[in-house]
């Protein structure tokens, strides 16, 4: 439709921002129930499955999966996924003289069968899944639903919001008028600015270097976190290549900011030779394969998850430290908990931008993203140290953990997304 001052305008009941990870899981959730979504990004679909835009890998737990499944995405990425059988953490400092970095007996061990309660199927704890094959996923899914208009390339411009309705302003003129905004923009968030929400952000001098390491051995679903002193380095078990059965794990490795520009300058001899030192024997020979991405690290939360006719989902509202691998599974439950009150809310004919329908999404998602932030936070500066006191009390820790099998299964229960209010997606159950 064009309007009397020649913009084109289109009308929507949410429109939501970014259409990364969050914002098209989100489209793809509500897309599903029938409500009329537009979902907006300034990149397109196709540069963002790329094999250079994106080399991270997405633990999604279990609960995540069945929401993926749910809405009709996981049928297009389950044979990508890798499942996570068992976890490994134990704590390590890198041998002076070059050698692989010895880690501490005392370690702590996760096996997905101790993960089910009795008489519950046992499930692998998630599973890993390179975030291209996600985004391609999402992107099939958005474009089966009739419900959803995927606007890429779109740039916002501008947006205003009243008690009644809310409209955003394309930087090509287009403009959409919705009952709801969502702002799934990530970490910038140009929506939470102008609504004047404020940001709590602290950096944590940590930059971490992703890449996909090829190993001799079969890794058997064990996924790995050793704590050295500049931080985590997680082997994240992935599926063999398709082409060539090469066995494979993506690598999470964070290290001190300072000294990633010139680790990632080192000659290739150099720098294989400083990732094996890290990574170990454990799976045979190693080496780092294709390229290789950085992403420093910082934790934010934005001080309110609404403002009138405003919704924050993903990393806009809350964005942590990766060392659980928790963001985007935060996320998922914010999207998850939002399309369900929204999907109720259309259903009985009410307006689904209301002030009742924000509050209710902003009570129910606000302890989630503070304890995940509370926790991985915490966990980060217990162990990204060598301080002999705090090393003690967390080796004993973690073999503690290790003999208290009750407190393991909450652990677990905790990190495949089974634990709390959960939202009717997580639970596997239709919207
Ligand atoms: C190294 C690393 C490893 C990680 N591993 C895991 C893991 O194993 N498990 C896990 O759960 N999480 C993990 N995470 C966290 C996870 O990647 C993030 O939480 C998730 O990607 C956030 O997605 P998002 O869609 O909220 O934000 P983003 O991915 O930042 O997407 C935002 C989108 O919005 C678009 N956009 C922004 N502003 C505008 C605008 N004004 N107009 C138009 N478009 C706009 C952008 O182009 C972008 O596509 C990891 C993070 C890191 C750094």
């Amino acid at each position: 439709m064009t309007a009397n001052n020649g913009t084109e305008e289109q009308a929507a009941d949410v429109v939501v921002v970014g259409a990364g990870l969050i914002g098209a899981t989100l489209a793809a959730a509500l897309g599903s129930a029938g409500v009329r979504v537009a979902v907006i990004d300034r990149l397109t679909g196709s540069s963002q499955v790329a094999p250079t835009f994106d080399g991270r890998t997405t633990a999604i737990a279990h609960g995540s999966q069945r929401a993926l499944e749910t809405i009709g995405v996981w049928r297009f990425l389950g044979h990508h996924a890798q499942p996570i059988l068992d976890i490994r953490i134990s704590d390590g400092r890198l041998d002076p003289t070059g050698g692989p970095a010895p880690v501490s007996p005392l370690h702590l061990h996760f096996d997905h069968r101790q993960a089910a309660r009795p008489g519950e199927a046992v499930a692998p704890m998630g599973h890993i899944v390179e975030n291209r094959h996600i985004r391609a996923a999402l992107f099939r899914r958005l474009e089966e639903l009739p419900a959803v208009s995927l606007l890429a390339p779109a740039e916002l411009s501008g947006a205003e919001r009243s008690d009644n309705e809310a409209r955003v302003v394309l930087a090509d003129g287009r403009a959409i008028n919705a009952a709801l905004l969502v702002s799934a923009e990530g970490r910038g968030g140009m929506l939470r600015e102008q609504a004047g929400i404020r940001l709590h952000r602290a950096g944590y001098g940590q930059t971490a270097i992703v890449v996909t390491a090829e190993h001799a051995l079969p890794h058997r679903g064990v996924a790995q976190e050793k704590f050295l002193p500049a931080g985590p380095f997680a082997i994240l078990p992935m599926t063999d290549d398709p082409a060539t059965g090469a066995h494979r794990s993506s690598i999470v490795w964070t290290e001190r900011a300072e000294l990633v520009p010139a680790l990632l300058r080192l000659s290739e001899a150099a720098f294989q030779n400083e990732f094996a030192r890290r990574f170990g024997e454990h799976l045979g020979a190693v080496k780092a394969v294709g390229p290789r991405f950085s992403y420093p690290l910082s934790v934010q939360t934005a001080e309110r998850l609404v403002a009138p006719r405003l919704a924050l989902v993903g990393d806009a509202a809350h964005g942590i430290h990766p060392i659980a691998g928790q963001g985007w599974n935060l996320g998922l439950r914010d999207v998850a908990a939002l399309a369900e009150i929204v999907v109720d809310a259309h259903r009985l004919g009410l307006d689904v931008g209301h002030a009742s329908v924000l509050a209710d999404y902003e009570r129910w998602r606000r302890v989630d993203g503070l304890a995940m932030i509370g926790a991985t936070d915490g966990l980060n500066r217990l162990f990204s140290n060598d301080v002999l006191p705090l090393r003690l009390v967390r080796d004993v820790g973690l073999a503690a953990v290790n003999r208290m099998p009750p407190l393991r299964r909450f652990f677990m229960r905790h990190a495949m997304g089974l634990i709390g209010d959960l939202p009717r997606l997580i639970k596997g159950e239709a919207l």
